[in-house]
């Protein structure tokens, strides 16, 4: 018995010094030590020896066993180590390779005009207010005095979700809202997107920017209204920007006017920018219809308020000298770093 465990134990000893792969080093460990393994078949003989001879061949089996374990367990590690340096190999890093350049977007011109925008008025103590760009037809047109059949809606082609709801052709609709929603007195401007169902060429986009404001409290005068816009224009585009008031007629507003002003290119002098005229047309405003107070419950007998909107890509392309709208929004980073 002897004899044969030295045997195994040489014959363990030669196969696992060859096996290279964990699994032959695990088939090993069954053919020697597994339940059917040549080892425990010698121990299982053993209730055949002398009762002296039992605990010396039980001693030597046990030898062979921690020996073959031995090997087994080196094996494996040996095996483990190869694996990471081959992983640590396949992994390097090549720190010398040229790197990934890393695109930064840049802000729209339409974008830092609207934060300009937005600055001037907080200053002033407006809020800026947010609404829904699929608005209810009864907020975009019907409250705002443009009811079903006013030729005004003619004016804006509009995108019908249905009878009821549109994409808002103006940001009017939030003026609703905020004075149906907060309480009096009202200082507000909503900026935001628009949409007309016009095609895209060098002057039209469906997809448009408006600002609009609203101030609404007792004793609102014209004279509120000149006040704060002439402000207002003259941070915007600098001290010596004149200003001009022509009677106009919009169904929310009466009166009405459209304002004017002077040319940034000539100053007023008249060149191809502003046509010859040396003003340039510009926003719409008047005091608001008392017909609109009386749809969001407010009595025009006590309050009064103005408001005014404008194109923010108007001003945009008059200011910077940009012949396309579609230029806006075509994310071309060569033309947005101009700006
Ligand atoms: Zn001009």
């Amino acid at each position: 018995m002897r004899e044969k465990l030295e045997e195994i134990k040489k014959a363990a000893v030669i196969e696992l010094k060859e096996a290279v792969s964990k699994e032959e080093l695990e088939s090993l460990k069954i053919k020697f030590l597994g339940k059917k393994g040549e080892l425990t078949k010698i121990l299982r003989g053993m209730g055949g020896l002398s009762k002296e001879e039992r605990p010396e061949i039980g001693k030597i089996a046990n030898e062979v066993r921690e020996k073959i374990e031995g090997i087994i367990s080196e094996g494996l590690d040996k095996i483990k180590q190869i694996e990471t340096e081959q992983k640590l190999k396949n992994e390097v890093i090549d720190i010398s390779m040229p790197g990934k350049k890393q695109i930064i977007g840049h802000r729209n011109p339409l974008d830092i005009t609207l934060r300009k925008t937005e600055d001037i008025f907080l200053a002033m103590g407006f809020t800026v207010e947010d609404g829904p760009e699929v608005e209810y037809d009864k907020y975009n047109f019907e409250m705002l005095n443009i009811p079903k059949n006013h030729p005004a809606r003619g004016e804006q082609d509009t995108f019908y979700i249905d009878d009821n709801i549109v994409l808002r052709t103006q940001t009017s609709p939030v003026q609703i809202r905020t004075m149906l929603n907060q309480k009096l007195p009202i200082k507000m401007i909503s900026p935001g997107k628009v949409y007309r169902s016009d095609a895209a060429d060098a002057t039209h986009s469906p997809i448009f920017y408006q600002v609009e404001g609203l101030v609404v409290d007792k004793g609102i005068t014209f004279a509120d209204m000149k006040g704060t816009l002439e402000m207002y224009i003259k941070k915007m585009f600098g001290e010596n920007v004149k200003t001009k008031f022509r009677p106009h007629h919009f169904p929310f507003t009466e009166p009405s006017a459209e304002l004017d002003i002077s040319c940034f290119a000539c100053g007023g002098d008249g060149c191809t920018v502003c046509k010859g005229e040396g003003f340039i047309e510009m926003y719409g405003c008047g005091m608001v219809h008392p017909n609109v107070l009386r749809n969001c419950g407010i009595d025009p007998e006590v309050y009064s308020g103005f408001a005014f909107g404008v194109g923010l890509d108007r001003i945009v392309m008059q200011t910077l000298g940009i012949d396309d709208i579609r230029q806006l929004y075509e994310s071309d980073m060569k033309f947005l770093k101009q700006f």
